[in-house]
């Protein structure tokens, strides 16, 4: 199994990268990216664990960019994590998410529903590289009986239109495509069924989108033949991956269970041997 969508708690992610290796081997992944949110800082350990085992460490991302006041999420693959304009980049993707995480804490407590924020961004301090976001918010609204569940605390009071929403600020989805390439990575747009902006995908082709990901927990079989019927229509690749979040995180049952076929796999790895150019 190739999965190439797996968060750490480098982001939002409940698994250490040691763990989630050992996780993924359990469930039979041979190969597999290490995604987080805005941040490359749990790949190095994810392959560090790995070594000793049979599995290989694709070095990812995924990045949050931003159309019409919409997240688009956009993957990277093979990226050089050591790349400085990439790095100041990500660095201020986070600046901008620690600035969010205070606002909405703000609101919280303005609200009534105060929570203990000091431990949410002491993570995000910048020697450990830690993106953080609303999940991590949506979990101590539950520690303090606010919300009976993640899900409960974004219906209530993360989501657009709720009480704590807070505007993100970033860069365009064609921005995002093009920092990707600039440090030699290959760019992928993240679940399209989810993010609703099939419209837009010829233009993100034009600005360098390399892939769309077709193979996603939240896809239908209808969703992801209709992204791999468009991927080969527009000459585009495919990849896929579980979205893993760790042990209780309501995002967990897709590992091992949802990843990019090998053959879609070899063509990815082509395309990276070419630097990532399209034509
Ligand atoms: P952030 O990066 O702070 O904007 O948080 C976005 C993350 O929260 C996304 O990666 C989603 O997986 C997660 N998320 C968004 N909406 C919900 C929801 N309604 N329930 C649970 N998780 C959500
Ligand atoms: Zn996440
Ligand atoms: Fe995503
Ligand atoms: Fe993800």
């Amino acid at each position: 199994m190739i999965d190439l969508h797996l968060h750490t708690t480098a982001s939002d992610g409940r698994s250490t990268p040691e763990a989630l290796v050992r996780e993924a081997a359990a469930a039979g992944i041979a190969i597999l990216a290490v995604t987080d949110h805005d941040t490359v800082a749990g790949v190095r350990a994810a392959r560090a664990a790995a070594a000793t085992l049979a599995i290989e460490v694709v070095t990812g991302i995924e990045i949050t960019a931003v159309h019409d006041g919409r997240d688009v999420h956009v993957l990277g693959y093979f990226i050089d994590d050591e790349d400085p304009d990439l790095l100041a980049f990500l660095r201020a993707q986070r600046a901008d998410r620690e600035r969010r995480v205070t606002e909405i804490a703000a609101r919280l407590a303005a609200a009534g529903t105060p929570i203990d924020v000091a431990p949410i961004l002491a993570g995000a301090r910048e020697s450990r590289g830690r993106a953080v976001g609303r999940p991590q918010v949506a979990a101590a609204l539950v520690a303090a009986g606010h919300a009976v569940d993640i899900s409960d605390a974004f219906d209530r009071f993360l989501s657009p239109g709720r009480p704590a929403f807070v505007e993100r600020r970033g860069s365009s989805p064609s921005d995002v495509i093009d920092r990707i390439a600039r440090a030699g990575g290959v760019s992928s747009l993240a679940h399209p069924g989810k993010t609703g902006i099939d419209d837009e995908i010829q233009t993100l082709m034009a600005s360098g989108l390399h892939a769309v990901e077709a193979f996603h927990p939240d896809h239908t079989p209808e969703d992801t033949a209709r992204y791999a019927e468009l991927a080969s229509r527009f000459g585009l690749l495919v990849t896929g991956g579980s979205d893993y979040h760790g042990p209780g995180s309501g995002r967990s049952d897709a590992l091992g269970r949802i990843g990019l076929p090998e053959p879609a796999y070899r063509i990815l790895i082509e395309r990276r041997s070419s630097g990532g150019d399209r034509s």
